[in-house]
């Protein structure tokens, strides 16, 4: 009911976004642009007046590259003309800053309609100013932490356990958080459902605000932008929302495959994404997917999105989900055995979320109970939570997939075959066996052509260890993971 809601607002707010492009489409041409000496001179002043407001709130790139260039040649009651050196120059202010413009000469001068841009190549700019930022305790306080989510500080690098499956996720993360320098933009993490991407945000967050505290960051998922958004339309206040996000110096969206399908807030996305590009400021990104899969992303957007470092973070290994554990074990009121956080690693394959869930539950269990945590134990209380897995999928059901995914028949996946177009996606079907249903390895190996349980252990090894590196195989499993779901 909530969702549908939001779709009906969504329609409803892009509908008004019409109507404010429309609001500036359909204003008149300014019927006299005949400069005078007089027009050009007060046109001349108010110009002068509004740049160091540009600069406040588009940032001083855009104003030394763009603005500067543009010579007031009129200002009539209700239009102010501007001259630009060339085409290029004119169309790019028109396109991209034309709106803001008019909303910052608005305030000083509330009866002015439009902007007039034209080309005037014979245009004398030798008296371009220089333009410098105002004072920082000049700067207005904006209402900048408002909009972004709280960053939670317990999420940090620290706490983060590394292996070959997150490891470039994470030198990526490190690497931006450690400098104010731009290396690549934007920063795009993707990967499954729980397996560190927001907890490398909110880690590259808290870095830089320890770092360099002046620095302005906001973190928000692509859910709260969309609404944000939203908001700024129905308020008509689309000025304030991009004044905001252009006055950051490090934006960070989370789960942006969330816009997927939404155009206008698509459309917003790829200006305010422009923008902070033009003005050198980072901006991080995570997905579900990679920028080229992100379904009902428009291609100018994704590929946009994929500029910079695209890093994924792969599935989980035994060894970094007995990792996370044991690092946890550590901090907790409860002791762990050794065997316990095995079998917990062994079980608890899907995420380091569910992971997480599966060893919080035992903690909560036992200091209710005063009970020690035995395999017993924990085998009792998970029960639930295992046997939902296994009543989701059935061996069965990988297979069809598998066979499907790879165009091979079912005969071949469980023939003795063993050439590689046939041995690997039986390899990625017992994986898949293993990870998703509770059945035991000789159970698997019963389902594939009665083949011995050692034969199971070493397919689920193979894959995992293939998995950090091949990244067609780890694709092949997160789509089959996906229709399987
Ligand atoms: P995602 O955003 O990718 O869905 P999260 O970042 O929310 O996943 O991670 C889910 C949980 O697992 C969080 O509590 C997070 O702290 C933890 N987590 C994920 N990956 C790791 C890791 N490599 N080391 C430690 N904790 C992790
Ligand atoms: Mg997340």
């Amino acid at each position: 009911m909530a969702l549908a809601a939001f779709e009906n607002d969504f329609t409803e707010a892009a509908a008004m976004q019409m109507e404010l492009f429309s609001e500036f489409a359909a204003l008149p041409q300014a019927e006299v642009l005949i400069s005078t000496a007089a027009a050009a001179q007060r046109g001349s002043e108010l110009w002068q007046a509004v740049l160091p407001e540009a600069v406040r709130w588009l940032g001083e790139a855009v104003v030394q590259n763009w603005l500067r260039h543009l010579t007031p040649t009129g200002l009539s009651d209700d239009t102010l003309i501007l001259a630009a050196p060339s085409k290029l120059m004119q169309d790019w202010v028109q396109n991209r800053y034309a709106d803001d413009l008019l909303r910052l000469l608005r305030r000083m001068q509330p009866n002015l309609k439009s902007l007039h841009l034209h080309v005037d190549a014979n245009v004398e700019m030798p008296a371009a100013p220089e333009v410098s930022a105002p004072a920082a305790e000049e700067l207005p306080v904006l209402p900048m932490l408002n909009l972004g989510a709280p960053i939670d500080a317990t999420r940090n690098f620290d706490n983060f356990v590394v292996d070959k499956s997150n490891q470039l996720a994470f030198e990526a993360a490190r690497r931006v958080a450690a400098s104010d320098k731009v290396e690549f933009n934007p920063l795009f993490l993707h990967g499954g459902v729980g397996l560190g991407k927001t907890h490398l945000l909110h880690a590259i967050a808290n870095e830089i605000t320890a770092r360099a505290p002046q620095r302005r960051v906001i973190y928000l998922s692509a859910e709260q932008f969309m609404y944000q958004f939203i908001r700024a339309l129905r308020d008509k206040d689309t000025f304030a929302f991009k004044e905001i996000f252009r006055t950051v110096d490090v934006l960070m969206i989370d789960d942006v495959q969330f816009i997927a399908g939404k155009e206008s807030t698509q459309e917003e996305f790829f200006h305010t994404f422009n923008a902070l590009v033009d003005q050198g400021k980072q901006i991080i990104l995570s997905a579900d997917k990679s920028p080229g899969d992100l379904a009902g992303v428009g291609a100018r957007l994704t590929s946009r999105m994929g500029m910079g470092l695209v890093a994924d973070i792969h599935a989980t290994s035994y060894e970094l989900r007995l990792g996370v554990l044991h690092a946890r074990a550590e901090r907790a009121a409860v002791k762990f055995s050794t065997e316990v956080l095995a079998w917990l690693s062994t079980h608890i394959t899907s995420n380091i979320r569910e992971l997480e869930g599966a060893f919080n539950r035992l903690v909560a269990h036992a200091q209710l109970t005063g009970a020690a945590i035995t395999l017993e134990f924990a085998q009792r209380v998970l029960a639930d939570q295992l046997r939902q897995q296994s009543r989701r999928i059935s061996i069965d059901e990988i297979q069809k997939q598998v066979v499907q995914h790879f165009g091979l028949r079912m005969t071949d996946l469980l023939s003795p075959r063993r050439a590689r177009a046939v041995a690997r996606p039986r390899q990625l079907a017992m994986y898949l066996a293993k990870q998703l249903t509770t059945c035991s390895l000789p159970e698997i190996g019963r389902a594939f052509g009665g083949r011995d349980h050692t034969t199971v252990a070493h397919a689920v090894q193979t894959i995992d260890s293939l998995m950090a590196n091949d990244a067609a195989l780890a694709d092949s499993c997160a789509a089959l993971k996906r229709a399987l779901a």
